[in-house]
């Protein structure tokens, strides 16, 4: 089997790669590496160093045929939308066409897409499932809603198979303090360099965060369930950034300082999502508790240094 993973050098790109890599499964990885690296490319996936947007990554794509597309590839910093949303309409909208006409002319089996619980904008609501309103607060959000919508229209028309997974906050080693779940990252970021935590808001806004591995194993289920579905990936549970530094201050040793800055425009206050979905219908669940997860993330980043 031929797999692609579009932004395969990035911080959840990575990860599926590292787990679809085997003898039985030929990994490429399609990247231009705007915020990917290069050390986070796997030795044995080969590497086309490219654009989403550009001509030749139709070319790459025809001439491969691969069996299934990973579509992670994107620009996924809300601040940034909020201030170039040309260039993330590009990227997430232009980006995603491209794609979907490789694929489609290419005749892949399916395209798995990572999009993400900004779509659902500032949703009053406790628990959020996939067919409540869709009403993006930031530019991101809206990239990514209108490229789940070309996703299915791409179906409709032209019967190219998909699956569309909506992202919670993820989080886990790798992340760059900065995109969407950021927040994991720049703590954990400020604590090794011993630097206090600005806490945007008061510190109760909640988050649902999900361990990245979970979200592997959730699109590796997407290989063969959940077609023409478009399915939260998430724990259901809700977390304040208020109780997300206290089990930081339980993993690590020091005393941790806090200070309270202005709350970010366009900011969600709470974003929980229902995956009882995902449940039924890719037989995922979350695996990993946040305690353990972000020990594990911590440990990462006390070693690294960068
Ligand atoms: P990331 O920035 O680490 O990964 C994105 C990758 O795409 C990077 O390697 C980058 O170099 C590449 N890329 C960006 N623009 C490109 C372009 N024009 N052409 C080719 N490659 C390009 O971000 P991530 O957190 O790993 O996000 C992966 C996907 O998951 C994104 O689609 C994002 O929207 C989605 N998502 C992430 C989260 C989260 O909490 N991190 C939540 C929901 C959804």
């Amino acid at each position: 089997m031929k797999i692609f993973v579009t932004g395969g050098a990035g911080f959840i790109g990575s990860h599926l790669v590292e787990e679809l890599i085997s003898d039985k499964v030929d990994v490429h990885v399609l990247d231009n590496l705007v915020t990917g690296t290069v050390q986070n490319l796997h030795p044995r996936a080969v590497f086309h160093h490219e654009d989403i947007c550009s001509l030749n990554v139709r070319k790459i794509i025809y001439h491969e045929k691969p069996d299934i597309v990973f579509h992670l590839a994107a620009q996924a910093d809300v601040e940034r939308s909020i201030k170039e949303p040309n260039y993330d309409a590009n990227v997430n909208i232009n980006g995603t066409i491209n794609i979907l006409q490789a694929c489609r002319d290419s005749k892949v089996k399916k395209i798995i897409f990572a999009s993400t619980s900004a779509v659902y904008g500032n949703l009053q609501k406790d628990l959020i499932s996939e067919n409540d309103l869709s009403v993006p607060t930031s530019y991101y959000g809206l990239s990514k809603l209108t490229a789940e919508l070309y996703i299915r229209l791409f179906y409709e028309v032209y019967h190219l198979p998909y699956t569309i997974l909506r992202y919670g906050n993820v989080y886990g080693p790798r992340q760059k303090p900065k995109g969407e779940g950021g927040v994991v990252s720049v703590f954990l970021e400020q604590i090794r360099k011993g630097l206090p935590l600005n806490i945007h808001g008061d510190g109760k806004q909640t988050r649902d965060f999900v361990y990245v591995k979970d979200i592997v194993r959730a699109n590796l289920a997407a290989i063969d369930k959940g077609n023409q579905q478009t399915i939260n990936v998430s724990t259901s549970e809700r977390t304040t950034i208020k109780s997300l530094i206290k089990i930081f201050s339980q993993i690590h040793t020091k005393k941790i300082e806090t200070i309270y800055v202005q709350a970010r425009k366009g900011d969600i206050k709470h974003s929980c999502l229902n995956n009882r979905k995902a449940y039924t219908l890719l037989n995922w669940e979350p695996k990993m508790n946040i305690q353990e997860a972000l020990e594990e993330t911590y440990k990462y980043y006390m070693k690294s240094n960068n």
